[in-house]
């Protein structure tokens, strides 16, 4: 099974299951085909074996999830350290997988009857899943670590073997290790005739010797491994394959890196990271929650978030709509539909997996959406459409419904229901490049209104099985290398990397600690335009079949929205801040006024509010805590000057203003979309 798609989250996931197989990994199996398209955030660009993989674009868990790709400064190393991702070097991917396997030796000859299961690397890391005998605690990875560093100190050697089928199982069995039974057995299911390799640390009879069921890569010997460049960094829960009905396993997470200065500005960052958790600011500001009564990835927005939503959702859909250039139409779709649909679109097939399970409406079967495209399939198709109508853009902030395991929730950044700013695009070949084009120019004018102006852009190409004939492909790929070109923008080409059905681009943006996020995707398809018959009539009357582009800007409003409440650590922008300005009274003998004050405020189209009911220290520290961008204090010298005394967030105190003053200088951080 190929790597499923990304819902919200495009962030490269912690990989979910076993180090295995690399074979075979990025493309889909021989003879059957890949999900159906997933537009929003897309597969890593490295992809995990897909046996390692999450879903495509996994949310980031835990302690991992603050881990992620960065570059911090190291200041005190004389420049800044880049911290690359496992995605964006092999090297330090084969560190951080080879140091899984030293945690796996370390943790089986310090407690014997450990269990191992799958140590995939992450982003920034590794983690490893053991079945413990005895409860592991938080200081016990000090034991653990000082072992690695033994281990990693005799230079072993990792060396593969390729073993058939029976003797992985012979072998596994004579160490009675009855997940990595499991672990093969998984492999075989998808692919009876799959290469079967074990990968060796130390040679057999050292006394250091290990083994593994897994498919790479690694380093050459454990002396590559920095034995002060990797850290162990926390315990999780993690239950096997991610299923709430099996065992309970213990997660050991861990980074590693090429440099000591590395491991310490990835610290750094951490830590900052930590600061900045939408999970915590969500409930310090009160913008949503998760209930448990409601169900796990069911995200609950409060009405401060739901504003914030709101005005974000309302610049995406103006954008669209009065593009000047490229405006898109605004449609609707329900939220569940025919089963027979989803047969017709492939999901059924290929991707039931993300989906719940069906629904009865008298006799027949009902899907909850797990995306939206078939559904503008069905707007496009139910009128005649000729060449002289196309390009036609469809765009719509669609919620969508995925079924995530319970294990893998993470906040905003992996849910269960979510809404894809999502947009499907029908055109002549000969349109794609300026659709491209067209595409990229909203995307960097909507995400730079939120800050992320520095984009990488990665384009993946044609794989080794596809549909779609020779001469579509060649002009698609060039016109997406073109429509990047006239960006003026760099990127990296991930050769065969692109969906059976049609090229792609990503675009990662980066946060404001230097944390890069897969969010805009733009995904060209040959594919569902032939499942659903799509058609237009060409300039000589035939009908042809239209090219279809999948793009998301934001991928997942709620990721999107986790993501800028974590770049700006909850100082919102001044455009988006739910609630702009407060107006504090000295006293209540001043209400009125203020309240006059307020509405003065409220008709000029600013989110203002009168607070009272506590002294005004407490009020101000209120106000703080909520990180309020702008404090109005009236006390009787302002409300007989005819002014307000103000301090922001951003500038501190700014001392005694007019109201029209002070509106002026709002409205000037809502032009510039900055912080006041
Ligand atoms: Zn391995
Ligand atoms: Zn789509």
């Amino acid at each position: 099974m190929a790597p499923r798609g990304a819902p919200q989250g495009a962030r490269a996931s912690p990989p979910r299951a076993g180090i295995l197989r690399r074979a075979a990994a990025a493309r889909a199996p021989a003879g059957r085909a890949p999900p159906p398209p997933v537009p929003g955030p897309a597969a890593p660009r490295r992809r995990a074996p897909a046996c390692c993989a999450g879903p495509g674009g996994a949310g980031r868990v835990g302690a991992a999830a603050a881990a992620e790709a960065a570059e911090a400064d190291a200041s005190s190393a004389g420049g800044p350290v880049e911290l690359l991702t496992s995605d964006e070097s092999e090297e330090l991917l084969r560190i951080r997988h080879s140091t899984s396997h030293i945690l796996a030796i370390a943790a089986q000859r310090l407690y014997p009857g450990a269990q191992v299961t799958i140590g995939p690397w992450t982003e920034t890391g590794f983690y490893y899943d053991f079945d413990f005998p005895e409860p592991l605690v938080e200081k016990d990875l000090k034991r653990i670590k000082k072992e690695m560093v033994k281990i990693i100190k005799k230079n072993l050697k990792f060396e593969e073997e390729e073993v058939s089928a029976e003797e992985a199982r012979r072998r596994i069995r004579a160490i009675q290790e009855p997940y990595k039974e499991e672990i093969l057995d998984g492999i075989l299911e998808r692919d009876p005739d799959a290469r079967i390799t074990i990968w060796h640390t130390g040679r057999e009879n050292e006394k250091f010797h290990w083994w593994d069921l897994c498919g790479g890569p690694h380093v050459e010997s454990t002396k590559d491994i920095n034995p002060r460049a990797f850290d162990l960094e926390s315990l999780a829960g993690a239950y096997w394959r991610g299923d709430e009905n099996r065992q309970m396993l213990t997660r050991v997470y861990g980074t590693a890196w090429a440099r000591p200065e590395e491991l310490e500005a990835y610290k750094r960052m951490k830590e900052e990271a930590k600061r900045r958790d939408h999970r915590l600011l969500g409930k310090k500001l009160d913008l949503f929650s998760i209930q448990e009564d409601a169900g796990g990835g069911l995200v609950f927005w409060h009405p401060r978030g739901a504003m914030m939503r709101h005005i974000i959702e309302g610049y995406w859909v103006d954008k669209h709509i009065n593009s000047a250039t490229h405006p898109y139409e605004l449609v609707g779709s329900p939220h569940i539909a025919k089963q027979e649909l989803w047969k017709t679109s492939g999901h059924l097939d290929f991707y039931s997996e993300g989906m719940f399970r069906a629904l009865e409406v008298e006799d027949e079967m009902y899907q909850l959406k797990p995306m939206n495209c078939p559904f503008h399939v069905l707007i496009y198709k139910d009128k005649v459409q000729s060449y002289r109508n196309l390009p036609v853009r469809f765009a719509e902030l669609g919620t969508v419904y995925r079924y995530e395991k319970s294990g893998t929730l993470a906040g905003l950044f992996r849910v269960r229901g979510f809404t894809q700013d999502d947009a499907h695009i029908f055109c002549l070949p000969g349109q794609i490049e300026g659709e491209i084009v067209g595409v990229l120019d909203l995307m960097e004018d909507i995400l730079s209104a939120f800050g992320f102006a520095e984009y990488e852009i990665n384009l993946s190409t044609r794989p080794e099985k596809s549909v779609g004939s020779d001469e579509i492909w060649q002009r698609a790929e060039a016109a997406l290398e073109g429509a990047i070109a006239r960006k003026g923008w760099a990127f990296q080409v991930d050769e065969g990397g692109g969906a059976f059905y049609g090229p792609k681009i990503d675009v990662k943006i980066k946060d404001a600690i230097g944390r890069k996020w897969q969010c805009s995707t733009v995904q060209l398809d040959f594919n569902l335009p032939e499942r659903f018959g799509l058609e237009y009539t060409d300039s000589e009357g035939e009908k042809r079949a239209p090219i279809m582009i999948h793009r998301a800007i934001f991928g997942s409003v709620e990721r999107f929205f986790g993501i800028v409440t974590e770049s700006s650590a909850g100082d919102f922008p001044l455009w988006i801040a739910p609630e702009q300005v407060q107006i504090l009274p000295v006293t209540d003998e001043l209400l009125d006024h203020c309240h006059a004050v307020r509405d003065t405020l409220k008709a000029a189209g600013f989110r203002a509010s009168v607070v009272t009911g506590a002294g005004l220290g407490k009020l101000i520290r209120n106000a703080e805590l909520r990180k309020i961008p702008v404090m109005a204090v009236v006390g009787k010298a302002e409300f007989e000057n005819g002014t307000l005394n103000v301090r922001t967030r951003a500038q501190g105190e700014l001392g005694e203003l007019s109201l029209e003053a002070l509106m002026g200088r709002m409205a000037a951080a809502v032009a510039e979309k900055s912080v006041l």
